[in-house]
């Protein structure tokens, strides 16, 4: 064999087969073998982990607001994706909306990809949006290589990214059905919540009450059904309310191409425990009980959930009104991008998860759902994206170290199991106090 690159010997490594140990060898920035421990391979470089490390591939995030250009005061592609690579996170796929413009044509396409470029520690691909009247954008955007297409079915928060109604919905789907592209719908029915009580205050429970459960149930039935006819692929993001499992299992077993992810906040906090005024905790739908917590775990444990993912959404702390603590006024989002891993995983273990598990819900499944063949497995061909990960080390999360741009996270202050040492990227460490290596991606390349 021609001599390696770099040799990863490490006693745990986790592959599709489980984790075990393993040397693995890296060439041209990909794994070109797979050997015991104690293979005689020859390389430039040798990388021996720890005992007490882990050898995981590089996690894949298909949920994140980097909001530049237009609203860079809330975060950037240098920021989000230095976050990113802190935490393990390889490869993102930037969301359509909150950057201006959104990406809902080609020559915004082009625009993101400008401002990208050159300043992305980690791979960044990119959705497109599916909004009324782009209908006939949509086959150029996919053509361009976006992941697929995003859409609201109530506001979405900016008036620059309008939602679409059922009808417009139906004929998006049989638009991007026909190239077999793939559409994630953010599934709160607005109808519902405009007739539940609007949220104001600082009461969390007012806030649960104005974006009930059934505004989610109804949508993703709705979108079940219309997946059904169209025979589209569709992606529930976030989904929040565990009453939605059921429905999601059957449509599952009948045929309906769908997917669904939810994210760490929902996995972690419980409405219960937040306290009035602390907005950092609002997002859309929102974080619900512990009990529905406990129903979502289920959903991963039994594979209706495909995925884990973060749905970073960050702003500045002055929208966050930590001044009068209001959430019908307070900006809806979380930022946890390099927080996903190990906020996860912390709770995973509690409920007898491991890191195998882990890594199926946040790199190999939305590799294979995005459709990047080479990445999310530490196997021969892959890419080798690698994260260095300490599973059994706890820190307290200081928001003031994160690499976001704002220093906003509800996490601030809890003590998570996992630290992310060193992450790799074709092979190569990212440093990100050096040049960004980060590739820009079009759909089915890594
Ligand atoms: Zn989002």
């Amino acid at each position: 064999m021609a001599e390696l690159d770099v040799l990863f010997k490490a006693r745990r490594v986790v592959t599709a087969a489980g984790e075990v140990a393993r040397s693995i060898g890296v060439r041209d920035g990909t794994v070109i073998a797979v050997e015991p421990l104690d293979a005689n391979l020859e390389a430039a470089e040798v990388v021996e982990l720890g005992d007490d490390e882990v050898l995981l591939p590089g996690l894949v995030d298909s949920h994140v607001h980097v909001n530049d250009p237009g609203r860079t005061e809330w975060e950037g592609f240098g920021s989000a994706t230095r976050a990113a690579a802190a935490g393990g996170v390889m490869t993102i796929i930037d969301m359509p909306l909150n950057s201006i413009p959104p990406t809902t044509d080609v020559a915004a396409l082009r625009t993101k990809r400008k401002t990208a470029e050159g300043r992305v520690y980690v791979d960044v691909g990119f959705w497109g949006g599916a909004v009324p009247g782009n209908l006939r954008e949509l086959r150029g955007l996919h053509d361009s290589g976006v992941f697929g297409f995003k859409c609201f079915l109530l506001h979405s928060g900016v008036d620059e990214f309008p939602h679409l109604e059922p009808g417009e919905l139906a004929d998006a789907l049989r638009e991007i059905g026909s190239f077999d592209a793939l559409m994630i719908v953010h599934a709160e029915d607005p109808h519902v919540i405009d007739h539940a009580p609007p949220a104001h205050g600082a009461s969390y429970r007012d806030f649960l009450r104005s974006r009930p459960r059934g505004a989610e149930n109804l949508a993703v039935a709705q979108v079940i059904e219309l997946a059904r006819r169209t025979g589209c692929r569709v992606h529930i993001v976030h989904l929040s309310s565990s009453d939605a499992l059921p429905m999601i299992r059957s449509a599952q077993r009948d045929g309906v191409r769908i997917t669904v992810e939810t994210c760490p906040h929902y996995l972690t906090f419980s409405a219960e425990e937040i306290a009035e005024g602390a907005t950092q905790f609002k997002c859309c739908p929102p974080i619900r009980e512990a009990a529905n917590r406990e129903s979502l775990w289920q959903g991963l444990a039994d594979g209706t959930i495909d995925c884990v993912v973060s749905d970073h959404s960050p702003c500045t702390p002055e929208l966050k009104r930590f001044d009068v603590g209001d959430f019908g006024v307070a900006w809806g989002g979380i930022a946890s991008l390099q927080l996903g891993l190990p906020a996860v995983w912390t709770e995973a273990r509690r409920r007898g998860h491991t890191l195998t598990d882990v890594v199926r819900w946040m790199a190999e499944r939305p590799a294979e759902l995005m459709g990047l063949p080479r990445k999310g497995r530490i196997e021969t061909g892959y890419q080798a994206d690698f994260c260095v990960f300490a599973p059994d080390e706890v820190f307290v999360v200081d928001k003031e170290r994160l690499h976001h741009r704002n220093p906003v996270t509800p996490y601030h202050g809890r003590p998570l199991a996992g630290v992310v040492r060193g992450s790799w990227l074709r092979g190569v460490p990212i440093d990100i106090d050096s040049p960004p290596q980060g590739w820009l991606l079009n759909r089915g390349g890594a």
